[in-house]
């Protein structure tokens, strides 16, 4: 079965795409990790749907997750100068066939809009699903327009179907539901770079802890997923009250990773792996 089969869903709302000006903060979230991550679709509504070149006034795209992969021209309205622009939306990528879409996400750039006039950058956010084909895995972005158990009963869909087509045990797809851009990214990054996101998430709150006992970093602080070291090792930046610091892991993954695997193996109906999951999960 091809993802364009996958195209069944009915009777959901159609999530719009929501702007808004990036003028106080343009986190550019993978690309320079020592700002703050987006928040939360917060959508103040300058963007208008749809409006394809070419295409009937008030066609718009279809943000869908089960849509098929492929871009949507979107009509947005500058919030500064107020004229007009599009943006190329992405509702659905898949990692071997939507390689330019897969390169914007992980360089933070695929829900930026910068106005060609006045050159404000806008962020534009809308549900996202993004398929990694190599590392058999679903992760989930919504803005919010579905709730959780909207997006969970797609994401569990998709990957059920995504695993008949591969001839694989039901459940071996990895399912993820993020809840903001940022994380969404970095998500994607560590899934490419070939770790478990979810001891990636525990290393960060040991890491933390250990640095909040000896007193050198604060509570706010948070850990972004760099990259891969040369050593083989994790790098982290921090982000926060003394954003930009990076912490050089150089063994902990696989320690943690083979410590911690007869109970991640045990970890059944979870979607959300982060700093929260994290923390209630590690002893
Ligand atoms: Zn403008």
């Amino acid at each position: 079965m091809t993802d364009e089969q996958h195209n069944t869903h009915d009777g959901r709302s159609d999530p719009q795409p929501s702007a808004r000006s990036d003028a106080q903060s343009d986190p550019q979230p993978c690309a320079q990790p020592s700002a703050w991550p987006d928040s939360q679709a917060s959508a103040q509504p300058s963007a208008q749907s749809g409006a394809q070149p070419g295409a009937q006034p008030g066609a718009r795209p279809d943000p869908q997750p089960g849509a098929q992969s492929g871009a949507h021209s979107v009509l947005v309205e500058c919030p500064s100068c107020k004229q007009p622009g599009f943006i190329e939306a992405w509702p659905r990528i898949n990692s071997a066939r939507d390689i330019e879409a897969k390169k914007l996400l992980m360089d933070g750039r695929l829900f930026k809009y910068t106005c060609p006039v006045c050159g404000t950058a806008v962020s534009m956010t809308y549900d996202c699903l993004y398929h990694d084909v190599e590392h058999k895995a679903l992760l989930y972005y919504s803005t919010g327009a579905l709730s959780e158990d909207e997006c969970i009963k797609q994401l569990d869909h998709l990957a059920d179907q995504a695993e008949w087509d591969d001839c694989i045990a039901p459940g071996s797809y990895q399912r993820r539901l993020v809840l903001t851009t940022f994380e969404f990214c970095e998500k994607v990054r560590i899934l490419e770079d070939g770790y478990d996101d979810r001891v990636i998430e525990l290393m960060k709150v040991a890491i933390k802890r250990g640095m909040l006992e000896e007193g050198i970093i604060g509570k706010r602080d948070i850990f972004v997923y760099e990259r891969t070291l040369p050593n083989g090792g994790v790098s982290f930046i921090t982000m926060g009250e003394v954003p930009g610091d990076a912490v050089g892991v150089p063994q902990g993954y696989t320690y943690l990773k083979d410590r911690m695997a007869d109970s991640l193996a045990a970890v059944t109906g979870e979607y959300r792996y982060n700093s929260a999951w994290a923390n209630r999960f590690l002893p």
